[in-house]
């Protein structure tokens, strides 16, 4: 069964092919970063990322920064979770986190702080409303007085929400404390469905905050959807869609949710015989398809969708959209510096990814170190390659003329075992390929995956991999 979408005028389309996912739906890696987190090397260090802060600065530093903070708490257990996060409702871990947080972004502001302006903070977690509204501030100052920032005009300046963390006055002091982007986990309305969860989160709770969200100007509002939950049917997800259509956020995200217990631990909570099985789950994704298409939500690729007015929507129609670790974003080309354990920078060339445990990260702040515990400096192979992945997730299309002339390569000699694989997925009708061009089809764009990992040369046996780090969510 193929479904068009509704198409948008100069917006990519998505077409739903029941039988094409079907046959071509297997795991793989989506694409935050390329080489990706599981290729990282513990070999990589503190020095290496030094390095490549002085690389940066001897080339002109020339990017706008983007800073991303991490604050690992949350209240409760939401048993479908897959993040880095500290279950607690002792707070003062929290207020000890918060002291190495700042001496991270000292060392981190002494570095970069007066290299360019930051024009992108995105605040994740856990729960980043898990700090109180004085903490918060505190930490924003603390970042000020280190960094320089846009203007609220042009920077963008996110944070995740946890509606059951908030009241509708905290959503306004947040607001002034300069953020103006602000996204909510809802995941699903229906009661038997967050109670399976764990997360039962009144729906009068979550529009109360989105109003006060929009009342308090925030730019863009984002929702986040899980479909494939426990105690989902194609009814709830129909209902809990038209809840959130109504609701009008500016972008929505619809995450399909991976059940695998044997990696993520809360996850064995979930009463497997509860669980949606494939088949419908690949009907409840066609349903949010046609639903938020026809609403008029523009895909933007893999889970997103936007309005056809939002940033987001509008960077994609001008070619400017770029994809970073946390999802899509319109600020291409920018220095990556994250703090906070387990968060990871993309810093000229590299990428460096934190201690993971609180453990970890104070002592190495403790010793007076970046707590750098591995990462990665890319190849000239693996820009070229970033290069492609990026233009494919995020335009989807491939301009090989501008590639050859960016990179000393032939596109047919470089890559003439991936163009075999290509040709395959042409004769299914996921894209086209010419000497110019290679364009993603309609039906094609939900399986961008897929076509991403031809080019994934650690997933082709080009590079060393180590077999246990291959563990992947499906595809679709
Ligand atoms: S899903 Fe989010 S709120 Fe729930 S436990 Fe995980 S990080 Fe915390």
């Amino acid at each position: 069964m193929a479904v068009p979408a509704t198409a948008i005028p100069h917006s990519p389309t998505v077409q739903f092919d029941a039988a094409l996912i079907r046959k071509l739906s297997r795991q793989g890696p989506r694409y935050t970063s390329y080489p990706t987190a599981d290729r990282f090397a513990d070999s990589f260090g503190m020095g290496d990322y030094l390095q490549a802060v002085n690389q940066v600065r001897a080339l002109g530093a020339r990017n706008p920064l983007s800073l991303y903070v991490h604050i690992p708490f949350c209240d409760k257990l939401c048993y479908y979770c897959a993040c880095n996060k500290v279950i607690t409702k002792n707070r003062s871990k929290a207020e000890v986190y918060l002291t190495y947080l700042k001496r991270e972004i000292d060392m981190q502001g002494k570095l970069m702080g007066d290299m360019n302006i930051v024009t992108q903070l995105h605040f994740g977690g856990g729960t980043p409303t898990y700090l109180s509204d004085e903490q918060m501030g505190e930490l924003l100052a603390h970042l000020r007085s280190r960094f320089r920032f846009a203007n609220d005009d042009d920077g963008e300046f996110s944070i995740e929400i946890d509606p059951r963390t908030v009241t509708p006055e905290r959503v306004r002091t947040l607001r002034n404390q300069g953020f103006n982007r602000i996204s909510f986990g809802v995941q699903d309305f229906d009661i038997d469905v967050q109670k399976a969860v764990n997360r039962i989160q009144p729906e009068e709770v979550t529009l109360a905050v989105m109003n006060a969200a929009r009342e308090a100007g925030f730019r863009s509002i984002s929702i986040d959807l899980i479909y494939g939950l426990p105690k989902q049917t194609l009814m709830t997800m129909e209902q809990t869609l038209g809840k959130v259509i109504a609701a009008n956020p500016d972008r929505i995200s619809v995450y399909n949710y991976a059940h695998m217990p044997a990696l993520f631990k809360p996850q064995r909570r979930i009463n497997e015989d509860e669980l949606p099985n494939a088949e419908t789950k690949l009907d409840m994704l066609s349903l949010c398809i046609r639903r938020l298409t026809a609403a008029g939500y523009v895909y933007i690729g893999m889970d997103h969708f936007a309005k056809p007015d939002d940033d987001l929507a509008i960077a994609q129609r001008q070619g400017r959209l770029h994809r970073n670790f946390q999802g899509y974003s319109t600020h291409a080309d920018a220095e990556m510096v994250s703090v906070g354990v387990s968060a990871i920078s993309s810093v000229g060339s590299t990428y460096s990814q934190n201690e993971k445990t609180l453990e970890a990260y104070y002592e190495r702040i403790e010793q007076g170190e970046l707590p750098i515990a591995r990462g990665t400096r890319l190849s000239v192979d693996d820009l070229l390659r970033r290069v492609i992945i990026q233009m494919l997730m995020c335009n989807f299309e491939l301009s090989i003329r501008s590639l050859e002339l960016a990179y000393p390569i032939s596109f047919a000699k470089y890559f003439e075992t991936e163009l075999e694989q290509l040709r395959v997925m042409e004769a299914d009708g996921l894209l086209s390929i010419d000497d110019d061009w290679l364009t993603v089809s309609p039906k094609g764009r939900l399986l961008i995956r897929n076509i991403c990992m031809v080019f994934d040369s650690y997933l082709n046996g080009k590079q060393e991999v180590k077999p246990e780090r291959l563990r992947y969510s499906k595809t679709i």
